[in-house]
């Protein structure tokens, strides 16, 4: 008898937990792959920077999964909405929730409902075309946007803002998106961290793309640089960061060039505005034990958008308990009750790269070996069933190939796609199949 399982959710943490499941199940395993959305693949698709095509290549790999006998991708059906976490616990022996996390952590301060104040989970998924915000229409219109956050998720904000078009020719930043960011009179990215350069969660490779960019470069204040030598107790990639910064610290500002400039000891208190997002006011910091601490200084920077780059929440889904302070699934190291699991952001939080999230889908797959045995539940028959009586459009795998297809047919010469930001469209093209 084969074990049936369900994951909901079809990004890395999702496939890489199909993939472990197969090492240890070998052709006794059913998995059906369950997404929201027609197209599966997630933060590969709506997250990871258009111009890191390199790093989305991960998909041809978890397309592998899908030469198993017993692997399906079931696209356009939501957990919660179209079919309720009871249904699914009647129908699999284990049900993996692998949903990620595609909330903004609000930045908690006074105005931040202003218009021009986003999230990046908008913002990002606004120039990556996902349906959810495709249609946001970001006012460009300005010459200084203001980044909050010293994590990746920032870098990538602020080199998507400006880069040329000759720079982002080879990705697949959307249509919509490239009209109004190559359009807009965007000089300056201001990126603000509560710490100091000592304290980012930069990445090397993504801090020193920034010394590279065309028409664009970054900059940093010398007087907030740490000593020399201090990061000297900090690990090698760390060291790198400071490294990169140190090398910002030292250029000397190009008028005609666009800016990426680095704010440190500098935490967001307030948006200012008149209903439209002004500028915002920081409180100036020091580190104590570690810590941001507020001095009592206070300096406004004038801006005309805001990308809060602070992190992300989990959605929570009817039926399954839900810790409101972590923003993410109630879970005891991945399980939440018998037969009911969750991996990857859905159940650590908004941590790590991509590839966190193959030793945290295996270790998923080893859990369910260990503790779910199958017991003659209906599977993908039961959810079939279902699916048939409500008369919804799902995508199979192959309608999701001709979705692929067609956006590879329409994409701009040297771009490697054309993304459909609309499900319509894409349930169009799927159908077709
Ligand atoms: P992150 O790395 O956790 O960075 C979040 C930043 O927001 C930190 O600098 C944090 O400061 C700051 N922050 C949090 N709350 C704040 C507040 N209330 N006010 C001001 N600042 C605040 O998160 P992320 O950038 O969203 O990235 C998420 C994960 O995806 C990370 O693991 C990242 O490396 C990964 N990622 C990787 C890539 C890549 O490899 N190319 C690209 C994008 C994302 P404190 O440190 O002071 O808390």
């Amino acid at each position: 008898m084969a074990l049936n399982v369900a994951i909901v959710g079809s990004g890395p943490a999702g496939y890489y937990t199909a993939e472990g499941l197969i090492k240890q199940f070998g052709n006794t395993v059913c998995i059906d792959i369950i997404d929201r959305l027609p197209t599966p693949f997630g933060l590969i698709r709506a997250g990871v920077a258009p111009d890191h095509q390199s790093i989305k290549a991960v998909a041809r790999r978890f397309e592998e999964q899908h030469g198993h006998p017993g692997v399906r991708f079931i696209g356009n059906v939501e957990l919660g909405r179209d079919i309720a976490v009871a249904d699914l616990t009647g129908f699999y022996d284990a049900v993996v929730i692998a949903t990620g996390a595609p909330r903004d952590r609000p930045l908690g301060i006074e105005g931040e409902g202003q218009k021009g104040v986003l999230g990046a989970a908008q913002f990002v998924a606004w120039y990556n075309a996902h349906p959810d915000y495709a249609w946001l229409e970001p006012d460009l219109d300005t010459a200084c946007v203001a980044v909050i956050g010293n994590g990746n998720v920032a870098i990538d904000v602020a080199r998507v803002l400006v880069k040329s078009p000759d720079e982002m020719a080879s990705s697949d930043l959307a249509r919509h998106a490239a009209a109004r960011i190559h359009a807009s009179p965007i000089r300056t990215v201001n990126v603000f961290g509560r710490r100091g350069p000592l304290e980012v969660s930069f990445t090397p490779k993504e801090l020193g793309e920034l010394g590279h960019l065309q028409q664009a470069q970054a900059l940093a204040d010398p007087a907030q640089m740490p000593p020399e030598g201090a990061e000297d107790a900090l690990d090698p990639g760390q060291r790198k960061v400071v490294g990169h910064i140190r090398g910002f610290a030292a250029a000397s500002a190009q008028p005609d060039r666009r800016s990426i400039r680095f704010h440190f000891f500098a935490r967001p208190v307030q948006i200012l505005g008149d209903g439209q997002v002004r500028g915002v006011r920081f409180e100036r910091t020091r580190i104590e034990d570690g810590k941001a601490v507020g001095t009592g200084a206070f300096f406004d920077m004038p801006c005309g958008l805001v990308v809060g780059c602070i992190g992300y929440r989990t959605a929570p889904i009817p039926g399954v308990p839900y810790d409101e302070r972590l923003g993410r699934f109630a879970n005891d190291e991945g399980r939440i009750s018998d037969g009911l699991y969750c991996v990857g952001w859905a159940r650590r939080g908004p941590t790590g790269t991509i590839g966190t999230n193959r030793p945290d889908g295996f270790w998923m797959a080893e859990r369910i070996a260990k503790e779910v045995m199958p017991s003659g539940k209906r599977g993908p028959a039961g959810l079939d069933e279902r699916l048939r009586a409500s008369h919804l459009p799902v995508v199979t795998f192959e309608g999701w190939k001709a979705i692929e297809a067609a956006e590879a047919a329409r994409a701009r010469p040297g771009a490697p796609r054309e993304k459909f930001a609309q499900v319509e469209d894409m349930l169009g093209v799927a159908q077709d199949r």
